[in-house]
């Protein structure tokens, strides 16, 4: 991976030395089950499952008991969403959810569909942000779930959760309210009190943290019931059986903590950084225009269109550099993703590209970018 420029950090990112370091002894000499109550190795990992719990929670501004660690943000959607609706079934048996959600969430939505529930899914503008309005008309009296992602895998855009969570309080006061802030957790601040959330999903691969790992932050006062997906154990409380991997927790705790304290430093650097890649790319291949609101998004992200130029093409021709023409979850399908779709043309979609920045993004980087995308872009174009 050496020779190649990492530019898919909205995809996963690298695992930082320092989550690396603090992780590795729990792979051999700190082997204990976190659940073993009789003997010092289970103490010992269940230390680090308890600080880890702390680290996490702290990130989002929550409380350690309101976090349930999972295999990642895909299993914590479908948790949330799944257990609330098999919990509060009786309220009425209607989901909303935003057309630009990740597939965990929209295919969750639509398997619920599939077992009698109503689903709405509420439009973006193309711009990518969900109005209030546009919510509200979706809400109804037996609206159970609302489902609405913090910010966009893929363009980046930042909802306005607090407003829209306000929304549905005034309107279904007893709609579960679950937010996907993946995307957005180490990018921006998140105080899942501040929000006005009732679950909230995480994970770590997506802030140099391992893979593998996610957790779901469930709102204790008033409590709010989830169906387990996943029955064993019992362990997590009873919401989600299975051993805790426990050098994954401490990594996500290590990588929440380090995030936590070096967001606002790094969010300005990759700013600059991702305002020099635009800047540059303007003038190297010109007819870009941005995807997604300008004013409402993360500093990593960069969802560009390149006029004229395929998307496809360009990423095959520039292999040394990794970048994605969807979401890495949907690019192995030809047709645009649904986020882009949901804002645009099919013809403007098949000419973005994604280019996420990361903690290991160097000016470097971003020079080679504007001079091997401005080349490749320009061959393309036949100028
Ligand atoms: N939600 C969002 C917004 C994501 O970007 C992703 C990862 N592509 C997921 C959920 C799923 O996360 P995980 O890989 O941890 O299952």
């Amino acid at each position: 991976m050496s020779s190649l420029i990492y530019l898919d950090n909205q995809a996963t990112t690298r695992c930082d030395p320092r989550v690396l370091e603090r992780m590795l002894p729990y792979f051999s000499e700190h082997y204990g089950n976190a659940a073993s109550t009789t003997h010092s190795a289970g103490w010992m990992a269940q230390a680090a499952v308890n600080l880890a719990r702390e680290q996490v929670a702290a990130s989002i501004g929550g409380l350690a008991g309101e976090v349930f660690f999972c295999s990642g943000a895909t299993e914590a959607n479908n948790l949330a969403l799944r257990g609330a609706a098999s919990a509060y079934s009786q309220r009425g048996k209607h989901l909303v959810v935003a057309a630009t959600e990740h597939a965990s969430v929209l295919d969750c939505a639509r398997d619920l569909q599939r077992v009698g529930w109503e689903l709405s899914i509420v439009p973006v503008s193309e711009e990518g942000l969900i109005t209030r309005e546009d919510l509200r008309a979706a809400l109804r009296d037996t609206t159970t779930v609302v489902s609405i992602m913090l910010a966009n895998n893929e363009t980046g855009v930042i909802a306005d959760i607090v407003s829209l969570a306000a929304s549905v309080r005034e309107r279904c006061s007893a709609a579960v309210f679950h937010c996907d802030a993946v995307a957005g957790l180490g990018k921006i601040p998140i105080d899942v009190g501040a929000l006005g959330v009732d679950v909230l999903t995480i994970s770590a691969h997506k802030i140099h943290g391992p893979k593998g790992v996610g957790a779901l932050w469930r709102r204790s006062r008033p409590r709010l019931v989830l169906e387990p997906q996943i029955v064993g154990g019992g362990h997590e409380r009873g919401l989600r059986s299975g051993t805790l991997p426990v050098p994954l927790l401490v990594g996500f705790g290590r990588a929440c903590e380090i995030a936590s304290s070096e967001r606002l430093e790094e969010s300005a650097r990759l700013g600059a950084l991702r305002d020099r890649l635009l800047a540059g790319l303007q003038t190297a291949v010109g007819g870009i225009e941005v995807n997604g609101s300008t004013e409402s998004r993360i500093s990593s992200n960069l969802n560009i269109a390149i006029e004229g130029v395929s998307a496809d093409s360009l990423v095959s021709s520039v292999r040394d550099i990794a970048m994605s023409t969807g979401s890495a979850c949907s690019s192995a399908v030809a047709k645009p993703s649904h986020v882009l779709a949901a804002m645009m043309s099919a013809e403007r979609a098949h000419t973005s590209i994604r280019l996420g920045l990361g903690r290991f993004t160097t000016e470097e980087d971003v020079e080679t970018t504007i001079t091997r995308i401005g080349a490749a872009a320009s061959a393309e174009r036949g100028t």
